[in-house]
């Protein structure tokens, strides 16, 4: 039987397992399993010839016990709306496994952003903005980036929601560029969250970084930062990159300047001078200390989890191992930093972020990454030592940890 890819079932089915050992109240465990709130919407876009095309859009407010939603907008042709369920679920669980004061949500469009002018994509940008404003803001869903959108769409979607409000209001969505309100270290700070918690699982392990060997699936914000800060401050040799169209290779280590520098001018990976082309498939199987999958749901499944052969496998992307690779993984001992612990540094600076736009008073770089490192690696020890304490997987002692906290201030707040 073929696995069930739906990355909400897969979340369903994670919350379920902890759920279990848990022990927690049926009327909980069936709250905590949908969504609080969902729009559904359409979106119509003026194209650049003229004519006018309907795009459809969603966003998922999935738990907000715990404080204001939070969680990126994503573009891709791909979307559905239980991607984007599976992802605010996500979200609910890492703000909670991170103790910042936040909930969970997510926004998505069906759109291909690579077939679109600017001019199209800030129209749909702003449309977005137009069809949720009156269900977000500082104090009540705060939206972020994702795949396929990026700070200039964030500055359009602000300015969208400050002209229908009439007033200044950074802090109602994060990811900003730095004149608008962004905060410092907010676009590497996914990749430097992750590369912390690797720093810490290492240390678990007893291996050094230094020279140890890598390779990453994904080459957007996320993957591209972990190549180049893995290399300059962790002393990663980073062996393999890849993006959709395939990936490089170098035993000898690829430079994150000459590999960026070849994107800008080709659009692709592939083709680097001084690497070799390689499959994304043999990316994923490279005999290498640490895979960082960086791309999409569903890369490590069944069909290829018994090929991995990496020590450390840190997901930075979001849900990219599927329930039975998990546990052909684990089988393995294979170390699995999960998703919404690898990932959280993302939302820990967008939290920063709105702090700082709250008291009009900005950070420095270095204050942010000290910040960081102390959020995510305190998160980091929740859940290793409840991995130990509960003798279970970190991916289902993230979950103990996450949904306890969820399910305290359901309670605490009379929900259930
Ligand atoms: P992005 O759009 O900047 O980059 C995505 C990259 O993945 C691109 O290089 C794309 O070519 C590549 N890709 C897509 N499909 C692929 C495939 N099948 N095989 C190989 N490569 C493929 O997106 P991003 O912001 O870097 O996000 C990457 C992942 O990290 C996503 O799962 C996202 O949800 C997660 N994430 C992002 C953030 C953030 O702050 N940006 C935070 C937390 C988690």
């Amino acid at each position: 039987m073929s696995e069930n890819l739906n990355p909400f079932a897969i979340a369903q089915a994670q919350l379920d397992e902890a759920a279990a050992i848990l022990q927690l109240d049926e009327a909980m465990h069936q709250f905590l399993r949908e969504p609080m709130r969902e729009f559904h919407f359409t979106i119509p876009v003026r194209l650049d010839d003229g004519t006018t095309r309907s795009f459809r859009g969603f966003r998922v407010q999935y738990n907000d016990a715990r404080g204001p939603g939070k969680g990126g907008i994503r573009f891709h042709p791909d979307e559905t709306i239980d991607t984007v369920r599976a992802l605010a679920a996500w979200m609910t669980w890492k703000t909670a496994v991170s103790d910042i004061p936040l909930g969970g949500a997510k926004g998505g469009v069906i759109c291909d952003p690579r077939e679109m002018s600017p001019g199209e994509l800030e129209r749909l940008s702003r449309g977005y903005m137009r069809r949720i404003a009156p269900y977000i803001g500082p104090t009540r869903d705060v939206p972020a980036p994702d795949v396929h959108t990026n700070p200039q769409i964030m500055a359009w979607m602000l300015d969208e929601y400050e002209t229908l409000v009439n007033h200044h209001e950074p802090g109602v969505i994060t990811g900003k560029p730095l004149a608008l309100g962004g905060s410092q270290g907010r676009t590497p700070a996914t990749a430097m969250g992750g590369l912390f918690t690797i720093r810490n699982a290492a240390e678990l392990l007893d291996m050094s970084l230094n020279g140890t060997s890598c390779a990453i699936q994904g080459y957007g914000n996320v993957g591209s930062w972990a190549h180049r800060l893995g290399t300059e401050k962790f002393g990663l040799k980073v062996v393999a990159v890849s993006d959709e169209f395939g990936g490089i290779y170098n035993p000898h280590g690829l430079d994150p300047q000459v590999v960026s520098d070849h994107l800008w001018r080709t659009g692709k990976v592939a083709d680097c001078p001084e690497t070799e082309n390689i499959a994304n498939a043999e990316l994923l199987e490279l005999d290498v200390d640490i895979l960082i999958p960086a791309a999409i749901e569903n890369q490590l499944t069944a069909n290829n989890a018994h090929k991995i052969r990496a020590k450390i496998v840190a997901e930075l992307a979001n849900g990219p191992t599927t329930p039975e690779a998990d546990a052909i993984l684990q089988d393995k001992g294979i170390y699995i930093i999960p998703d919404f612990l690898c990932n959280a540094g993302g939302v820990i600076v967008s939290y920063f972020e709105g702090v700082q736009n709250g008291y009009q008073y900005y950070w420095e770089e270095e204050m942010v990454n000290e910040r960081l490192d102390r959020k995510i690696s305190t998160a980091f020890e929740a859940v290793h030592n409840m991995a130990q304490n509960r003798q279970v997987p970190a991916r289902v002692a993230a979950y103990l940890v996450a949904v306890t906290r969820v399910a305290e201030a359901v309670r605490l707040r009379g929900w259930v």
